[in-house]
């Protein structure tokens, strides 16, 4: 716990951060949840989905 201070930074990045049913149009409400316009609802930022850590192809292709 503790490391999500970084999310609000996150949220600055709008091609970044998606709710989990991929949609951009997210507005901070300055607490531990995060509103979508399209899905007309809040989300966690656990529930989240970080684009850069979302890498699918990437993980999925390459695997040592
Ligand atoms: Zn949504």
């Amino acid at each position: 716990m503790g490391s999500d201070g970084s999310v609000g930074d996150k949220l600055a990045d709008q091609w970044r951060m998606m709710c989990p049913e991929h949609h951009h149009q997210l507005r901070d409400q300055q607490g531990p949840t995060v509103y979508c316009k399209r899905c007309n609802c809040a989300y966690r930022y656990a529930d989240l989905v970080d684009k850069r850590e979302t890498q699918p192809f990437a993980v999925v292709g390459r695997r040592d």
